[in-house]
């Protein structure tokens, strides 16, 4: 199911008082239409290709939907992962399939 669409942003980090590098994931899936939180997620790193990809449990179950994130990662590993919608609502996501938002194919990078 993986393939080569380009990706939709770069992960947003945080630091901790104590120091700690935190990743911060989308809270909703990309469909939007589910809260990660409630249905739950899966969050796969691809060290060759620098990306981690966040597919959500709900839209799992249709796997031609073009539904997960698919984020750059940035500098040393983080110690955690949280998710917050916050840092990403000026993303625009890539949708490849374009049922996802109506909304058609992107022209332009
Ligand atoms: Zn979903």
């Amino acid at each position: 199911m993986f393939d080569d669409r380009p990706p939709d942003a770069t992960v947003r980090y945080r630091h901790t008082n104590a120091g700690y590098r935190v990743a911060i994931l989308p809270a909703t899936c990309k469909v939007g239409v589910h809260s990660l939180y409630a249905v739950g997620y899966l969050a796969r790193v691809s060290e060759a290709e620098g990306v981690v990809r966040i597919s959500c449990h709900a839209c799992n179950e249709n796997v031609d939907v073009d539904h997960f994130w698919v984020l750059t990662m940035q500098g040393s590993p983080p110690e955690s992962a949280e998710l917050d919608d916050g840092p990403y609502r000026d993303v625009v996501p890539v949708m490849v399939d374009p049922r996802g938002r109506g909304r058609p194919p992107a022209t332009t990078t």
